[in-house]
């Protein structure tokens, strides 16, 4: 990557979004500030198209494609958010779709993606490598291959959902932003940097997977296993190319959340907010909790990134 995105390309991405993605609200809730000692204003992405905020990357990414790329089709792999994602923004836009999921992604995650008129295409999780299916099928076939946060259109498309916080709220003293692989958080800082000079930028990821804090300090990309963790949304092993450098440059800080804060988030979320909020949509509200003292009188804005939860899982996470 020669040439990091910039807030024009995330100023781009919002017009190309308009009409298509959501705007979705701020919410506030009077608890929640008492309990804080601050005002902090969520931005709710679980009430984005496909249930989160990858929506928004996906539908920008696609939206650029070229006569020849619409013709040949776009493919991804992921069993979770991006993956609706790509397959809803392809289906508004007219393009074939290809999704790659393992032979043990949840029925329903599947017969979402295939309900947007995606194509699914198996695989084994144990014995075959996603990213080389994924590549085999963009050569042999022209698709193009749109990964789930290491491109610079699909970052720029995340940063929108900032950028809309910004216009709705202004000035903001510190936003915390959940982190898998670095696509919402690098263009939430481009969006951050732009519009809110001043204001303190975190990225948040799950304490068992904390390459990207790790990655930070460290100033190199730090490679893990897969981390164990109910935030399956922030499953990643490792930040971008391109998310990375604009990660280093732009963020302040990156902290982590534990499963327990994560489930006794939701459950707030929940019970005092009326909102089901999936593991890793949770991961801004716990840091921010964690920072309550040095929080105090300031204006904290929270993205909430999603909201896909199966309502099984959800209980038996409330219970347990
Ligand atoms: C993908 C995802 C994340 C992580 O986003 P990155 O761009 O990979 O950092 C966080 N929360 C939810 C709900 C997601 O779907």
């Amino acid at each position: 990557m020669n040439q990091l995105p910039t807030f024009d390309d995330v100023v781009a991405a919002s017009k190309r979004i308009e009409g298509h993605a959501h705007r979705t609200p701020v919410v506030t809730s009077r608890t929640v500030d008492e309990a804080m000692g601050a005002q902090v204003f969520f931005k709710c992405e679980n009430f984005q198209r496909v249930g989160a905020f990858k929506f928004r990357g996906a539908f920008n990414a696609l939206s650029k494609f070229s006569a020849e790329q619409k013709r040949a089709g776009v493919v991804a792999f992921s069993s979770g958010n991006h993956a609706q994602a790509i397959a809803l923004s392809a289906r508004i836009l007219g393009i074939p779709a290809t999704i790659v999921m393992p032979e043990d992604a949840p029925a329903a995650k599947v017969a979402a993606t295939e309900g947007y008129g995606g194509n699914v295409v198996r695989y084994d999780r144990y014995t075959e490598d996603r990213e080389q299916i994924g590549r085999d099928l963009a050569e042999k076939h022209g698709m193009t291959l749109i990964p789930s946060y290491d491109h610079p259109d699909v970052l720029a498309g995340q940063g929108t959902a900032a950028m809309e916080l910004f216009e709705d709220v202004d000035e903001l003293d510190a936003l915390f932003v959940c982190l898998g692989g670095g696509g919402l958080l690098s263009g939430c800082a481009l969006a951050a940097r732009a519009m809110a000079p001043d204001c303190r930028i975190y990225g948040v990821e799950p304490e068992a997977g904390n390459d990207g804090q790790q990655s930070f300090r460290s100033g190199q990309i730090v490679h893990i296993d897969t981390p164990k963790t109910i935030a399956d949304g922030a499953q990643t092993q490792y930040l971008g190319k391109v998310t990375f450098p604009i990660i280093q440059r732009d963020v302040d800080d990156i902290l982590t959340a534990s499963d327990g804060e994560l489930v006794e988030c939701m459950s707030f979320l929940a019970e005092r907010m009326k909102m089901v909020v999936e593991p890793t949509g949770c991961l801004g509200f716990a840091a921010a909790r964690q920072m309550k003292a040095e929080l105090q009188g300031k204006r904290i804005g929270v993205i909430i990134s999603g909201g896909n939860v199966d309502m099984a899982r959800f209980a038996s996470l409330l219970t347990s």
